[in-house]
């Protein structure tokens, strides 16, 4: 493989840079463009060691570095890599680079070193999408989730479901070569009892697929009330800025604002929307349409209600416009309280009563958002599925094995047993990147940063 190189630290100015060289002349043209103050050379360092010096184009000196040297099989891509640490500033970064290629090595692609882990056997491909998750982390949960998959959790988890697949298909193909003997393994009742287990133990890979894909991506929201009730300052109180437009004036929400907040460790993708109530107004009528929509696709519907004024009308239409997973919030807990709950009440056990104002009873409405899409502990450290991709492989296997039952049951040539079996391994391999396309790899990297 060719020699590559690239930024590793963010396009901006700070403290120090980080160029990353990796190939099997990486050791060479570092050696080129570095020079030691105390005289080493560096095609004679060690891994794991590193040397400070100055980093020079042809003699001509650009900046104070330390290099550090990594030795083949030793290092993050597994090949020789040598690491320039400089002064963090833009151009001297981008010139020290310029250099580099300039003396041999090639510009590397987006997540060109991760993926060359990966193809060099130093990570599964599970492990590689979880370096760019713990990148992404934004929270102490997330990060956990990404680490936990980073060793490897997920990994060892299909492996275990792909053993169990291999050895039914050995099985079968002891009863294609000898088809004479008697063999148990092979008898229906039994073939059945095995495929319903690993079935299991892939359910149990996806289940919580969604807690994942919540914390990650954070949850659809969208906040719903008729005008005033205080949608945009809890929208705002949420966001921790003056986002959608606050007025006294019933339906100056006119359309619909997004916000991606964090509440303790939930994301919520949240939507602000028009107030939702019959109107003549064509143009807040559009707003309030999408609001419907958006009600029905939505995660989690936040719906407000003034708690210093009786139920309306309104407020009882929107309350049997939705259907999903809904939190009732009684807000201007500040004021004299006049709502009547029966009625909320009988459509949902989750109310909470806060002061957007104020801020007031916001880590209550966390709590019940946590309970409420089970967002404890335990369902984060068990996340194993992690992305759409790796979600789609272990659905195709279990779709492939509900289909070996299916033939079973029906009593059809176990050739046919076989194939649907040997299907569903296919998947679970391409799952840890045992068995791949160079498409899906080209496309899993192509989401990485370029210098990862
Ligand atoms: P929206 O039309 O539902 O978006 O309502 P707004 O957020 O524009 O708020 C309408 C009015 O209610 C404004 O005057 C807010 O200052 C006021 N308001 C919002 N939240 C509270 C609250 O918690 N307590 C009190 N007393 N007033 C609030």
């Amino acid at each position: 493989m060719s020699t590559v190189a690239a930024i590793s630290t963010p396009n901006a100015p700070g403290g120090i840079a980080v160029i990353r060289i990796s190939g099997e002349d990486a050791i060479a043209v570092a050696e080129k463009i570095f020079a030691s103050y105390g005289n080493k050379k560096v095609s004679e360092m060690q891994g794991y060691t590193c040397a400070y010096g100055y980093a020079h184009d042809e003699g001509q000196r650009l900046d104070d570095c330390i290099l550090t040297v990594f030795r083949a099989p030793h290092s993050y891509t597994g090949e020789d890599t040598a690491e320039i640490s400089c002064h963090g500033g833009l151009y001297v970064t981008r010139r020290i680079l310029r250099c580099i290629l300039k003396n041999g090595a090639e510009n590397a692609q987006a997540g060109e070193f991760t993926k060359r882990a990966f193809l060099n056997g130093r990570l599964d491909l599970t492990q590689a999408e979880a370096v760019m998750d713990v990148i992404s982390a934004r929270g102490e949960r997330e990060l956990k989730m990404a680490e936990n998959l980073r060793s490897g959790a997920a990994f060892k988890k299909v492996r275990s479901c792909s053993d169990k697949l291999l050895k039914i298909l050995g099985d079968l193909a002891a009863w294609a070569d000898y088809p004479e003997d008697d063999i148990p393994e092979v008898e229906p009742e039994y073939l059945r009892e095995s495929l319903v287990s690993v079935r299991e133990d892939l359910s149990t890979l996806v289940k919580n697929y969604d807690s994942g894909r919540i914390i990650r991506e954070g949850i659809r929201t969208v906040i719903v009330g008729r005008p005033n009730v205080g949608k945009s300052t809890l929208f705002n109180c949420l966001s921790g800025f003056e986002r959608s437009i606050v007025t006294d004036i019933a339906g100056t929400t006119r359309d619909v604002v997004e916000e991606t907040v964090r509440l303790g460790d939930v994301t919520l993708r949240l939507a602000d929307t028009a107030g939702i109530h019959e109107t003549d107004d064509i143009i807040e009528g559009i707003g309030i349409g999408i609001a419907e929509q958006m009600i029905d696709s939505a995660e989690l519907v936040l719906a407000v209600f003034d708690g210093g004024s009786p139920l309306s009308n309104d407020d009882v239409d929107l309350i049997n416009k939705i259907n999903n997973n809904f939190i009732a919030i009684i807000n201007k807990s500040d004021l004299e309280q006049k709502l009547d709950l029966s009625v909320i009440r009988e459509k949902t056990e989750n109310i909470v009563f806060i002061s957007a104002k104020d801020s007031d009873g916001i880590s209550d409405l966390q709590q019940i958002i946590e309970t409420l899409f089970e967002l404890n502990e335990e369902s984060f450290s068990s996340v194993t599925a992690a992305n759409e991709r790796q979600k789609k492989c272990v659905d195709s296997a279990i779709l492939c094995i509900d289909e070996a039952i299916a033939a079973l049951d029906n009593g059809e040539l176990l050739d046919a047993v076989n194939v649907l079996v040997d299907e569903a391994e296919q998947h679970l391999l391409s799952l840890t990147g045992e068995k791949i396309t160079d498409a899906v790899v080209d496309e899993v990297f192509s989401r990485f940063c370029v210098g990862k």
